[in-house]
């Protein structure tokens, strides 16, 4: 379900999530979308890049968001560039996001939103 330890996701995002125990099922849109043969190009050649680049996209936003699909698919500069998927019927764009700074305070442990920056809706921890 929560498997980003193979898609490159830096290292200290999942350790928050298995020190938490959080096993939570995700009402995420979920749209997935291939990654083009010039899309993986791109990727794979982006600098120290984290573990390899998804195959499919799924988008991350919570279910029935308005606007575009957005998905995680790498990260580069060791974990620094974190590079996104955004596309809808017509386009599509890989495009460098700064995560969500949001983090949840109100539990023991806290749980980072790992959406992009600026995303729409309720942040990942809320989902
Ligand atoms: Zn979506
Ligand atoms: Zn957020």
């Amino acid at each position: 379900m929560f498997s980003r330890a193979k898609s490159g996701y830096p290292l200290r995002m999942f350790e928050c999530f298995e020190n938490a125990g959080v096993a939570r099922t995700w009402p995420q849109c979920g749209r997935q979308s291939s990654i083009t043969a010039s899309e993986h190009a791109t990727l794979n050649g982006l600098p120290d890049r984290l573990g390899h680049v998804v195959p499919v996209a799924a988008c991350e936003l919570a279910a029935g968001h308005p606007g575009s699909h957005v998905a995680f698919v790498v990260a580069a500069e060791d974990g620094d560039h974190w590079w996104w998927l955004r596309w809808d019927a017509r386009h599509r764009h890989l495009i460098r996001l700064d995560p969500c700074e949001r983090t949840a305070t109100d539990e023991d442990v806290p749980d980072d939103c790992l959406l992009p920056s600026g995303h729409h809706g309720p942040h990942s921890f809320e989902l």
